[in-house]
Parts: C-alpha cells; sequence; structure tokens
C-alpha cells in the first residue's frame, strides 16, 4: 500500500506528484513542496479534510 499525491487536482499548473509508504511521509513531502513552490498556498494552507481528498491511497 501506497499513498499518493498529485498537486496538478489543487488546481495548480504543477507537475508534482509523490508516492510515500505511509501517510506522514507524505504530509511532509507536500509540505515542503509547497513551502518552495507555492509560497503562497504556505500562507494560507489547505484544510485537513481537502488534504485527505487529495491523498489517494494507491
Ligand atoms: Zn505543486
Amino acid at each position: 500500500m501506497a499513498y499518493k499525491l498529485a498537486c496538478a487536482e489543487t488546481g495548480a499548473q504543477c507537475p508534482f506528484e509523490v508516492v510515500t509508504t505511509t501517510r506522514d511521509e507524505l504530509i511532509e513531502h507536500v509540505k515542503v513542496h509547497v513551502q518552495a513552490a507555492h509560497p503562497e498556498m504556505a500562507g494560507n494552507p489547505p484544510s485537513p479534510e481537502t488534504i485527505d481528498k487529495l491523498i489517494h491511497v494507491v
């Protein structure tokens, strides 16, 4: 089992995708990506409910 998130699903024009083996690891990767690539989102982060919808178990 793995966890996957595609940045494009947020509506961003961004090819970033990440797949990890744990949910916590996925969240950490996404945080780092948002800070690096989407500083405008870092000040207004998506809610945990929104993040849950973006995470797919693959
Ligand atoms: Zn992105």
